[in-house]
């Protein structure tokens, strides 16, 4: 196995003057040969300001050229680069930078509000800042990057040292810190090439946020592997999507489902989608219903992806052939992975060797070469998360008789009902199968009787539609039992998501117990 330093120039040698990055916002457009230039520009101005192998480099930054090029400037001189969520709150970045300690920050204009706010308590951190008019505190990065020698820096980096350390989005608690070396990240990259059968005429769109794994290791680090083009824009937006697809020629796409969702929203057919082969989904569940959607109006094939960040992520997919023959399912391990489904613990991990028989659902618990190292400073959480050897997903789900995994459904949300389980997953998938529903969130809220009953939050995209008919609709599906059956529809103008596109089932939760209060 080699570094992603070495992969990165290996492909520069192999293509040159292929076009290698574009950023649509600052009109940059690098080949492979200038974008090393600035690669190595940007490590040397890293030694420069005392930067040393071990030492962490965080980003926080909306997806732009000067995120990629920091990818690769760490990775050549042994940082460890660490790409922290820009819309995070001044302090959930303070706490981030505490636990990372990082001897730089790169942040951009978007994000001054949050850092103007924080840098006071981190004297040690040289702040270094990617636009016009640079705040006092910190200092300007082209001042420090066009100064620098473009001679690639002498490296001593080996496959087993740190390469990242991502903090997970999480729904729940503090972020952790993931721990990846070189080499996981490697053979994740591997993987996904082989999965979305990635060549150097590929042309990606870089719109889901880069600070987040499915963007940054299953999508952009397989193109560069392959010599193909990454095509950024600055943050997700469905009409810019179209458009770049259209001007771009674009043939590959990464989306969360509320993105899918969003890019359907629109007037598809205003655009000229040829190029487009291949879109990826993952990262949350996705209702098949939109799925079918996507492939039939936009002419793709689809392939979704089921991971989380400490496996690297990915863990299965569900290829394009499998789309509608087994909906529902997020596919099978992907190469070199094992998966189990084992009964879930009260007090601690699940034992590894409890394992389920098929179609019974339990915790899913994997194995792979792209597991993380274990969570930074975090000994007694990696220990549990890791527990003999396998990761614990919290995850619950089941797997049928061929191995195809079914995610029901986070072990925190599922909802019991008189003594009934309910995965809410379940019932979201019906109500999306509604006309007048454009987005749902299934949940329990406590409830005297039946300890909780099923609720559902809904964003309408019919203004007319009424609670009555939704009750119609699910009694008239063949798919839920009546215990299943939401109780309670609460309408509402849009369900809170985190930058990978999960619903935050806790912010609901918060605001059913402050208006049961009230
Ligand atoms: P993260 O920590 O951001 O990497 O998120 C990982 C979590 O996202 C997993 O543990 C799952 O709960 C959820 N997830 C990821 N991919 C899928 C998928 N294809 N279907 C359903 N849930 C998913
Ligand atoms: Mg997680």
């Amino acid at each position: 196995s080699i570094t992603i330093g070495e992969v990165f120039l290996q492909t520069v040698r192999k293509f040159p003057k292929k076009e290698a990055l574009v950023d649509i916002r600052r009109g940059i457009r690098y080949t492979y040969k200038q974008w090393a230039d600035e690669v190595s520009r940007l490590a040397n101005a890293f030694i420069g300001m005392g930067v040393k192998k071990g030492d962490r480099v965080s980003t926080i930054l909306l997806n732009t050229s000067e995120l990629a090029t920091a990818f690769f400037a760490c990775a050549q001189i042994g940082a460890v680069f660490n790409p922290v969520n820009f819309r995070l709150s001044p302090k959930e970045i303070a706490y981030i930078l505490a636990d990372a300690a990082p001897k730089i920050v790169l942040f951009e204009k978007a994000v001054e509000p949050q850092i103007s706010h924080i840098h006071h308590e981190f004297p040690h951190i040289s702040f270094c800042y990617i636009d016009n008019d640079t705040p006092p505190y910190a200092m300007n990065y082209w001042e420090q990057v066009n100064i620098a020698s473009s001679q690639p820096p002498r490296s001593d980096v080996s496959e087993n040292d740190l390469y990242a350390i991502m903090y997970t989005s999480g729904t729940t608690g503090r972020p952790k810190g993931v721990m990846h070396r070189h080499r996981e990240m490697v053979e994740q990259s591997l993987i996904c090439n082989s999965i979305m059968r990635i060549r150097e005429t590929d042309r990606g769109l870089v719109a889901a946020p880069m600070f987040h794994c499915a963007e940054l290791h299953c999508c952009f680090l397989p193109r560069v592997h392959a010599g193909a083009t990454n095509v950024i824009i600055h943050h997700f937006d469905p009409k810019q999507v179209l458009e770049v697809i259209e001007k771009e020629r674009i043939t590959s796409l990464f989306a969360a489902p509320t993105m899918w969702n969003m890019i359907l929203q629109e007037n598809i057919s205003a655009y000229h989608l040829s190029s487009f082969r291949i879109g990826l989904y993952g990262a949350a569940p996705m209702a098949p219903v939109l799925v079918k959607e996507c492939k039939e109006r936009l002419g793709i094939d689809l392939i979704q992806a089921y991971g989380m960040t400490e496996m690297g992520p990915a863990v299965t997919f569900l290829l394009e052939d499998e789309q509608l023959t087994r909906a529902g399912s997020a596919g099978r391990a992907c190469l070199n992975h094992e998966i189990r489904i084992v009964q879930p613990k009260e007090d601690g991990p699940s034992d590894p060797d409890h394992v389920l028989s098929p179609g019974q659902v339990g915790e899913i618990i994997v194995k792979g070469p792209c597991m993380m190292m274990g969570y930074y400073n975090r000994e007694e959480a990696t220990e549990k998360a890791m527990y003999k050897g396998w990761y614990h997903s919290g995850d619950l789900g089941y797997m049928d008789e061929d191995g195809y995994l079914y995610v029901a459904d986070r072990v925190d949300d599922m909802v019991i009902s008189g003594g009934e389980n309910v995965y809410p997953r379940e019932v979201e998938d019906v109500l999306y199968e509604h006309k007048g529903v454009l987005d749902v969130a299934v949940l329990g809220e406590p409830d005297e009787k039946w300890g909780e009953k099923v609720v559902a939050f809904i964003v309408k995209k019919d203004p007319n539609l009424t609670a009555e008919e939704l009750e119609r609709f699910c009694k008239n599906s063949d798919q839920l039992a009546p215990y299943k059956r939401p109780r309670a529809y609460y309408f509402v103008d849009a369900l809170p998501r985190n930058a990978s596109g999960k619903i935050q089932k806790f912010l609901l939760r918060e605001q059913m117990n402050q208006s049961a209060k009230s």
